[in-house]
């Protein structure tokens, strides 16, 4: 997440404002929602409504903690953290090698997975070189997301200054430093400040539902072959409440409550514009800044330091309710 001073240069750039007004604003939108939000999720809200794109940095030059499954072109700097040794593996008769590299920068860790030829890179790398890879992220088979190269993805070796490798179990993220722990379930009641354009669209096994493999443009489920795929979505951003903020994700139907749209719909809009996060870009406007309660689980990268919440239900903020407690605490 950008910090407050990042999104305040970007709206002073995009708009000419001075930093005093731009604070001014912020500090207006903060009175607007009583307070219930930090001054960076006030920030984006103004950015929002001043047209500032404050998001091209996400699609673009990314810290390890911001990558989530389904981007195109990634790219990241980041320290050769850890190379495993090369695996060959058969798949439908076919032989193919996979290497694991861990890659570390400042915010966290990340797994890039490279694929035959691709593994060639690797004689020229050791553990702590400092790389830069432009590539895309999915998400593996624990959910996580990982990091591949593919056909225009690259990995090269740079002199940038960079910093030493603190221990990846240290490297905390200072957004998730709140209350909640690992694999509590909770709600929290907030606004999205940031959705991440990244593809939202994934296909799924149309029998079992689950997450189905591309293999020479066909999909293949483990348990019923190849298949003619449905799809689901999954969107990400990041969560506020006030005292902190989070990266929050939404898989399949909370995605679609989150959006206010089916899959079906959502593809449609995407091949009308030709553009796959065209329904995230429609709808962001409505999501950012709503409060509304959300329910789920957090859920730490196993091998990084990285807490994430799950969304399994989002649900409105009752007005009544409040307006109620608001008078109770008036008449007390
Ligand atoms: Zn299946």
């Amino acid at each position: 997440m950008l910090s407050l001073e990042e999104i305040v240069n970007k709206i002073k750039e995009q708009t000419g404002l001075d930093v005093a007004a731009v604070q001014n604003k912020i500090e207006e939108k903060k009175a607007e929602l009583s307070g219930l939000i930090s001054s960076e999720g006030a920030a984006h809200l103004v950015a929002r409504d001043l047209n500032v794109d404050i998001l091209t940095r996400v699609t673009h030059r990314l810290e390890v903690k911001n990558v989530v499954p389904g981007m195109r072109n990634a790219e990241i700097v980041a320290r050769v953290y850890r190379v495993f040794p090369v695996r060959e593996f058969e798949r439908n008769g076919a032989k193919g090698r996979v290497a694991n590299v861990v890659l570390w920068d400042p915010t966290g860790t990340i797994r890039l997975s490279l694929w035959n030829d691709e593994i060639k890179t690797l004689e020229t790398l050791k553990e702590g070189d400092v790389v830069k890879i432009v590539g895309y992220s999915k998400e593996d088979n624990r959910g996580e997301p990982e990091l591949r190269l593919g056909g225009r993805g690259k990995i090269e070796k740079t002199d940038a200054e960079f910093p030493a490798i603190v221990d990846a179990a240290e490297t905390k993220n200072a957004a998730n430093v709140g209350e909640l722990r690992e694999g509590a379930t909770a709600k929290i009641r907030g606004a999205i400040v940031q959705m991440f354009e990244s593809d939202p669209f994934y296909e799924v096994c149309p029998q079992c539902g689950i997450r189905v493999r591309a293999n020479d443009n066909k999909f293949f489920c483990d348990e019923h072959q190849y298949v003619t795929p449905d799809y689901s979505m999954v969107l990400s951003g990041v969560i506020d409440d006030g005292t902190m903020s989070m990266r929050v994700v939404f898989f399949r139907d909370v995605a679609e409550k989150l959006l206010g749209m089916g899959v079906t719909q959502a593809l449609e809009i995407a091949r009308e514009r030709m553009n796959r996060t065209a329904p995230i870009t429609e709808r962001a406007g409505g999501i950012l800044g709503k409060e509304m309660v959300f329910g789920g689980r957090v859920k730490r990268n196993q091998m990084f330091d990285r807490l994430e919440f799950i969304v399994s239900e989002i649900g409105e903020v009752n007005a009544a309710e409040e307006a109620n407690k608001i008078l109770l605490s008036l008449e007390a």
